[in-house]
């Protein structure tokens, strides 16, 4: 029996005007199907958004916690739900899965619980100035479909929590955990204050050119994004964009070369590959490149790729076909530029699986360098000096996150200064926590997500300054 999954506007699970096949990437097959909106259902959420919205806001930060911390619960209740139903529409291993879903609710909790205080600015015998914090309204919640769960709870809680109202748009190809989301919504949030619509790439410019929608929160490719950027301009909407990286991990001379393979080798193809902030290029001491080329390699091989809900799967399939498609071309123009130690070849099987691969000698203008791959095909390149591996970190136009690898903790946090991007981890990768700002520098985005300032993203500031 096919899973059916309905669009949430003004309270209400609807039907779409059309319906969408969602296809499982580890079968290639449909296995459920979802209610597509039209321009005129995305007009009736944003107008649900925007008369829920006065209501929302005045009712306070406590009312606002207590139901978001309500729908966190509902969502647990239906964890396993939430975890199969993602692995099914995006691919990743079920473990992976789980630990996405429980992050989401995680988020509901901590971001419900925040409170923005007035800040008093001046406090003198003449003059007393107070910054307010106040909601913009209706916010656009646009995610891509590589993490389509925790990405969405990120925004939709911060959202709600700092008393904005919602219309919530998913990829296409990952629409349902953001469905089931709508779900549990409902008979939890009041009718408007959050809505959920699905489209087929075709409503993002509608709900990013809307008069009455305030502001955009999108996480998506750098192409899209500055798309969202013009269609915006005309109503100066708020902005938070979360784009692309092509992210480097460099490696030091000091560094254990058995520890540091297995450690790069999961920041490049955790989730297949398929995250933002991934080690996109590698780059170790000549000395060291052999061997960590080698290491690399047998991890690679080693990998276990498979569904998702079978045990022992390491690596899922790559999400969609589009992308699918290009990581194969991608290979095609990488094998003649480079040496492939290992991988590359998709599975002879059904869906969309690709072999983790592998590749040195690559120039640094080929594509595999120059280019975000958003899959498990890894460039290993080597360096010269401190001075060569920062200059070539930084020829990018993007600046997402990055990492450094090595046992001198002063040397690698000055190479860490160095690197031009919004986030530098070391001896460590994908930490990513709640109460710390995200975001790119460059063309890798705009604004901050989480944090203080991933807070203040979704307010207007007010000045109140009084003589007395
Ligand atoms: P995408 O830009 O193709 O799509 C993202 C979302 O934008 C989808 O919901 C899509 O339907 C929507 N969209 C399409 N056209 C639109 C338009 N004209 N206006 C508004 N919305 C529109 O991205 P993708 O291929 O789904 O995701 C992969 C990209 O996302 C990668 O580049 C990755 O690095 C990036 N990403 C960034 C972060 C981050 O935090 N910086 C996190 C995850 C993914």
């Amino acid at each position: 029996m096919t899973m059916e999954f309905k669009l949430l506007i003004d309270g209400d699970l609807v039907d779409g005007a059309d319906s969408l096949a969602v296809i499982n990437p580890a079968t290639g097959e449909p296995f459920a199907t979802c209610a597509r909106a039209d321009a005129a259902q995305l007009e009736r959420a944003i107008a649900a958004a925007k008369r829920a919205f006065p209501t929302w806001r005045d009712g306070g930060q406590p009312r606002r916690q207590e139901l978001l911390h309500k729908l966190a619960d509902a969502m647990e209740a239906r964890f396993e739900d939430f975890a199969r139903l993602l692995t099914q529409e995006q691919g990743k291993p079920l473990a992976e899965a789980q630990f996405e879903v429980g992050g989401a609710i995680a988020a509901f909790r901590h971001f419900g619980a925040q409170v923005l205080h007035p800040e008093t600015l001046v406090d003198e015998p003449n003059a007393l100035v107070v910054e307010h914090y106040a909601p913009l309204g209706v916010v656009g919640c646009i995610v891509p479909w590589n993490f389509p769960m925790i990405l969405l709870a990120i925004k939709v809680s911060i959202a709600l929590s700092t008393g904005n109202t919602v219309v919530a748009k998913p990829a296409p190809t990952t629409p349902l955990t953001a469905a089931l989301l709508g779900e549990v919504a409902v008979g939890i949030l009041p009718p408007g204050v959050f809505n959920v619509i699905v489209d087929a790439n075709d409503l993002g410019g509608m709900l990013s050119s809307h008069p009455d929608v305030a502001k955009i929160s999108f996480t998506g490719s750098t192409a899209t994004g500055r798309k969202v950027m013009a269609s915006a301009a005309s109503t100066l909407k708020r902005l938070t964009l979360e784009l692309g990286g092509n992210d480097v991990a460099i490696v030091l001379d000091d560094a254990d070369p058995a520890e540091v393979a297995a450690k790069i080798y999961g920041a490049a193809t955790f989730n297949a590959g398929q995250t933002c902030m991934a080690a996109k290029r590698l780059y170790v001491p000549n000395a060291m490149l052999d061997d960590i080329g080698e290491r690399l390699a047998a991890l690679a091989s080693a990998t276990v790729l498979g569904d998702g809900l079978e045990p022992g799967t390491k690596m899922g399939p790559i999400q969609n076909k589009m992308q699918f498609d290009k990581l194969q071309d991608l290979m095609a123009a990488t094998q003649s530029e480079g040496t492939v130690l290992t991988g590359g070849a998709r599975l002879n099987r059904p869906g969309y699986f690709i072999q983790p691969a592998i590749v040195r000698d690559l120039a640094d203008d080929a594509r595999l360098v120059t280019e975000e791959q958003f899959g498990p095909l890894v460039p290993l390149l080597s360096y010269d000096t401190i001075e060569d591996v920062i200059a070539r970190a930084n020829a990018s136009d993007y600046g997402l996150g990055g990492t450094v690898w090595g046992k001198d903790l002063d040397k690698a946090a000055a190479v860490a200064r160095g690197i031009e991007t919004g986030t530098v981890w070391i001896n460590k990768h994908l930490d990513l926590r709640f109460d710390v700002p995200f975001g790119g520098v460059k063309q890798s985005g705009l604004g901050r997500e989480q944090g203080q300032a991933g807070l203040k993203e979704f307010v207007d500031a007010r000045i109140v300054n009084m003589a007395r």
